[in-house]
């Protein structure tokens, strides 16, 4: 495939912009080569600035769950944005979709609406801490919460070694409240929380990550997380940012019948605008500004146009009942094809998949924590990555992505796809 344009394009791009791109991961990175830039989509097919045709994913990492340019999304959209973009005033349609989330989430009375996922994950946290009056959080090595500070910590070794920084730009101060346990584990967060006892506000967690590959919870991890939370007091915080309204109706929450204490969501629920949410029981969620002391606001939160997509697209998973099924159904059928010709030409791998969330490594063992997630081989994953793309397959630019599989995708597509898999794992 020839990328000439795109290629110009970022060569423009990076002059202005740093790296590029507004994102880091969508610099190509992890895999080398330019990124692409894409013109438009439809449905299941990205289209990009040389005239080639992709099979998408990546789905804007999650929110196009049901293909892009979604009729539903598209109309209320524009419907709404000739009526005027965002007044900083109350408007109905907010109450609307939020009925509608709170009918469709577990255990939660109220939700608050803001701009992204990491938004919604930097005020759970902040809520938590409120709401109990302590400091410290317990996050998961490998687990995404967005990019505030409190998330960007590495592990110290050791159970009573504070989180070191690992981005400049966050402070000891904030790092040392962060303490950090590995995905999958419960003797390392009881752990943790018997030596930091009555300091912990918060867990939070992916219930199902996908920031490091998708990793199924084993063991019942999040069983005895919340075991664990409730003898200490301490808020479990489902960040949902991924897998609520993909994984269920109800998110994770619903598909292993486990209640969080405060649950955040993004992607899917903006229908690809920038909309993010946390939500919990009204004792918490009363807490917050202006019922209660915790401070959060957002000049352009729950404004018209992003609340018209999300609802349109909330209504249309609320409806279809079938749909979180014939999703499963798709990702299987994927995975079971890729399964089978990665066998058939020797390729090492293992394949994690929950839902519509997959993701391929190409290591034997059990891919369970970021630990093994990080054995897999990168040189793989390059080749792996630039095969598919060269046959018109793009999958995340990335070894710790999810796919995240979309209903537009059809079983002729993921026929094409489990053929390009097959044609590249020939050479590698
Ligand atoms: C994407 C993601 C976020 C961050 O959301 P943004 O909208 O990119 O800020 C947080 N948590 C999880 C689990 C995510 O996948």
């Amino acid at each position: 495939m020839i990328y000439k344009r795109s290629s110009a394009l970022f060569a423009e791009a990076e002059k202005v912009i740093p790296g590029g791109v507004n994102s880091p991961v969508r610099a190509f990175k992890g895999v080398g080569g330019t990124p692409i830039f894409v013109k438009e989509a439809k449905g299941a097919y990205l289209y990009d600035e040389d005239g080639n045709r992709l099979i998408d994913y990546i789905n804007s990492w999650g929110p196009m769950i049901l293909g892009h340019a979604f009729q539903p999304v598209v109309d209320a959209v524009v419907e709404k944005a000739k009526k005027g973009t965002s007044f900083g005033m109350p408007t109905e349609i907010e109450t609307e979709i939020a009925q509608l989330a709170v009918s469709m989430v577990p255990n939660i009375d109220k939700i608050r609406f803001v701009n992204s996922g990491t938004e919604a994950c930097m005020s759970a946290v902040r809520l938590a801490r409120g709401y109990t009056g302590k400091d410290k959080i317990i996050k998961f090595a490998g687990c995404y919460h967005g990019h505030s500070d409190s998330f960007l910590i590495q592990a110290g070794s050791g159970l009573s070694t504070f989180g070191t920084p690992n981005s400049p730009g966050v402070t000891q101060g904030t790092a040392k409240d962060t303490l950090l346990a590995n995905y999958n584990d419960i003797d390392n967060v009881k752990a943790l929380m018997e030596a930091n006892k009555n300091e912990i506000a918060c867990v939070i967690v992916e219930p199902v990550p996908g920031n490091m590959g998708c990793i199924p919870p084993i063991n019942n991890f999040l069983e005895n997380l919340r075991i664990l939370c409730d003898e200490h007091h301490i808020l479990l915080i489902f960040d949902e940012v991924m897998s609520g309204f993909r994984l269920a109706k109800g998110g994770a929450q619903e598909l292993y019948g486990v209640n969080a204490d405060i649950a955040c969501f993004g992607k899917v629920i903006g229908g690809g605008l920038p909309v993010g949410a946390f939500a919990a029981r009204a004792e918490i969620m009363n807490h917050l500004a202006p019922l209660g002391p915790v401070y959060q606001a957002g000049t352009l939160s729950g404004n018209p146009l992003a609340m018209a997509a999300g609802l349109a697209m909330l209504k249309t998973l609320n409806e279809d009942a079938e749909i979180f099924e014939r999703l499963e159904a798709k990702t299987k059928y994927l995975h079971e094809g890729i399964a089978r010709v990665l066998t058939e030409n020797k390729v090492t791998h293992t394949i994690n998949r929950v839902g519509s969330m997959i993701s391929v490594h190409f290591d034997e063992a059990a891919v369970v924590d970021f630990e093994t997630a990080a054995k897999g081989n990168n040189e793989s994953f390059k080749k792996f990555f630039h095969g598919l793309l060269n046959e018109g397959v793009y999958i995340a630019p990335s070894a710790f992505e999810t796919w995240f599989i979309t209903d537009a995708l059809s079983y002729e597509d993921l026929d094409f796809t489990i053929e390009a898999v097959n044609k590249v794992s020939k050479s590698m």
